[in-house]
């Protein structure tokens, strides 16, 4: 059962100061979840997770996972100037970016973060960019389908993303003639995985690759960073992924691979965005209207703008009634924001609790790809974010955007007098 991390009261006292709709976070639940993480690989002495910031780009919950030993993943400019504004510098950071600018690599070098290159043909480019650093990671894209169980989880051969395996050997082999002296290898296969399988899958993958790397090179292969994918149980009756059981599992691997073949002080990194943050957030908005058509509809005062995933990739995401747990889940609801577009819907032909205008509406596990996601479409305006802290205590991470900040783009002085 999901449950609110807020109830009826304490959101009616949230709202005298910061009115829905909001995304708000629990600095308890990240703070365990990432020491969880780090359990599960402390078997390994150079772990490090880099939260993806795209998943949640803001510095509040970037500190408190900064706090928690965790590096960043960036891939674009904003996204290492908020790495920077936090205080990682060097090795805290990891840039893993595609189709990228040359002013971004200029910026990557300048941090000294750590770059991990999408393609071949970026080893020219960096170099003519901002020059071959020392230490360099490379993505591999093994082609075909990826398959766990019998299921296929996902399809890289049909993903712009890494070099194919030809390529990893000359482009190691390239980087060695240009001095470099530490090598990484990176891949991200699948998004949302749901199984305990998906890790040591890739980790088994990725060890072979290296073994063979380091044969075919002599390269001097430092770290293996498994990236993101690891999912969450956005539904309620779902079961969630065992990250200790993960943490074994490719430890496993490691021990079986990496260890015979000498390499047995490889670091591990992750880059999980959704494992990190996804269940610690939840989009809070208010019943503002009921209408019965062919269907029965309620709207919100949120909308698509402030959470894209249902419309986008139409993504379930649980929705309570807070002060109506315990009623029946009696009536059928499409759920919608207020956009001009029929996709605006958080939910379609959802059972819930009867409700009445003015019930507060908790969308759950919106804590990674959910604020960042938004736009401005129809003229719609971001929400604010809050942060439930561990005391208790309610602090605004940042405010909700004003029309100002929507006609910032371009001068108005004059236009609207
Ligand atoms: C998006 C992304 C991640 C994080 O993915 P999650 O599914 O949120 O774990 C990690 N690494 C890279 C390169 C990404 O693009």
């Amino acid at each position: 059962m999901k449950k609110s991390f807020l109830t009826r009261e304490q959101i009616a006292e949230v709202v005298k100061k910061y009115p829905t709709p909001f995304h708000i976070y629990d600095e308890k639940g990240i703070r365990e979840n990432a020491r969880k993480l780090l359990q599960a690989f402390s078997w390994n002495k150079g772990f490090r997770e880099y939260f993806a910031v795209k998943a949640t780009p803001n510095p509040f919950l970037m500190q408190i996972l900064q706090e928690e030993g965790c590096g960043f993943d960036c891939s674009s400019l904003t996204e290492l100037m908020l790495a920077e504004a936090v205080g990682a510098l060097g090795d805290d950071i990891m840039f893993s970016s595609n189709a990228t600018p040359a002013e971004e690599f200029v910026k990557a070098r300048q941090l000294n973060g750590i770059i991990n290159l999408d393609d071949f043909t970026h080893i020219a480019f960096l170099e003519k960019a901002a020059g071959i650093p020392e230490k360099i990671c490379c993505r591999y894209n093994p082609g075909g389908v990826y398959a766990v169980s019998n299921s296929i989880m996902d399809n890289p051969g049909d993903a712009k993303y890494g070099l194919t395996k030809e390529q990893m050997i000359e482009g190691y082999k390239m980087l060695l003639e240009k001095g470099v002296k530490e090598f990484g290898i990176h891949s991200f296969l699948c998004s949302n995985t749901v199984t305990n399988d998906y890790y040591p899958m890739l980790a088994t993958t990725l060890f072979e690759l290296a073994v063979e790397l380091k044969e075919k090179t002599g390269a001097n292969i430092t770290f293996i960073n498994l990236s993101g994918g690891i999912g969450i149980p956005y539904y309620p009756e779902q079961e969630g992924n065992d990250i200790l059981a993960i943490g074994e599992g490719v430890r496993k691997a490691y021990e079986r691979i990496l260890v015979p073949a000498g390499m047995g002080n490889i670091s591990i990194y992750t880059e999980l965005g959704r494992f990190m943050l996804a269940p610690y957030g939840q989009l809070v908005a208010t019943a503002v209207h009921e209408k019965h058509i062919y269907k029965e509809y309620i709207g919100l005062d949120a909308c698509a703008a402030n959470l894209m995933r249902p419309a986008m990739y139409g993504a379930y995401h649980h929705i309570t009634v807070p002060g109506k747990e315990g009623l029946p889940c009696d009536h059928k609801y499409d759920i919608t924001g207020s956009l001009c577009e029929n996709n605006d819907k958080f939910a379609i032909d959802r059972m819930l609790p009867k409700i009445d205008i003015g019930d507060y509406i908790v969308l759950h596990d919106t804590g990674a790809h959910g604020f960042s996601m938004g736009y401005n479409y129809n003229g719609r305006l971001r929400s604010a974010e809050l942060l439930l802290k561990e005391d208790g205590s309610i602090q605004m991470i940042r405010r909700a955007e004003t029309p100002a900040d929507y006609f910032a783009t371009f001068d108005y002085t004059g236009l609207f007098q």
